[in-house]
């Protein structure tokens, strides 16, 4: 994915009044982990948002190592045993609040449901549905993002979210959701 594409969607969210702080220092938060690749303004911008607000971004990074341990807890409880491919989710929610999810597999395969919608449903069980952010922790020797179901789902719930996909050796990649699902179909697409 081209640096023009993040560059835009940083800009477009780290500078955003109408969305939460959180949602900007999250976006912030992307930026930083885009090394040198990023546009030196908005990674000088990402710092400076970063360091003046110091104590939410504590309470993010603490939610996401909560939500590592969620989807690193819900992965050794996968229910795979057709296609072996255990998967653990997490789910941050915009209150900090964090579900986890794991795949669920059936004799029938079509039945088999994926841990990032297992984690959604968790979320909307409790409704606590306005998603941050999405942990996907796979034992692959490299990260793996959702599949193209599971991104309409999460999209329903979490249009700026990012998604960070965790590998067996717990390297993770970050991007966001809408760069997973560019020009989705949503509800507004329902009304027009
Ligand atoms: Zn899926």
């Amino acid at each position: 994915m081209s640096n023009i594409a993040f560059d835009t969607w940083i800009e477009q969210h780290m500078f955003n009044d109408k969305l939460s702080k959180r949602q900007r220092l999250a976006a912030a938060m992307f930026c930083a982990k885009l090394e040198t690749d990023a546009h030196p303004k908005l990674a000088l911008a990402s710092a400076n948002l970063l360091d003046s607000n110091s104590i939410e971004l504590v309470q993010l990074t603490n939610a996401i190592q909560l939500a590592r341990t969620a989807a690193h807890r819900a992965i050794k409880n996968a229910y795979a045993p057709y296609s072996n491919f255990h998967v653990g989710a997490s789910i941050i929610t915009q209150s900090l609040n964090v579900f986890g999810g794991c795949n669920v597999e059936n004799a029938s395969y079509g039945l088999t449901i994926c841990a990032e919608r297992n984690a959604v449903g968790a979320a909307v069980a409790a409704a606590d549905t306005d998603v941050l952010f999405v942990l996907v922790h796979t034992n692959t020797p490299a990260p793996v993002w959702p599949c193209g179901a599971c991104r309409q789902v999460l999209m329903e719930f979490g249009s700026q979210a990012i998604c960070i996909g965790i590998d067996a050796q717990g390297t993770e990649a970050w991007l966001p959701l809408e760069l997973l699902l560019p020009n989705s179909f949503n509800s507004e697409s329902l009304t027009q």
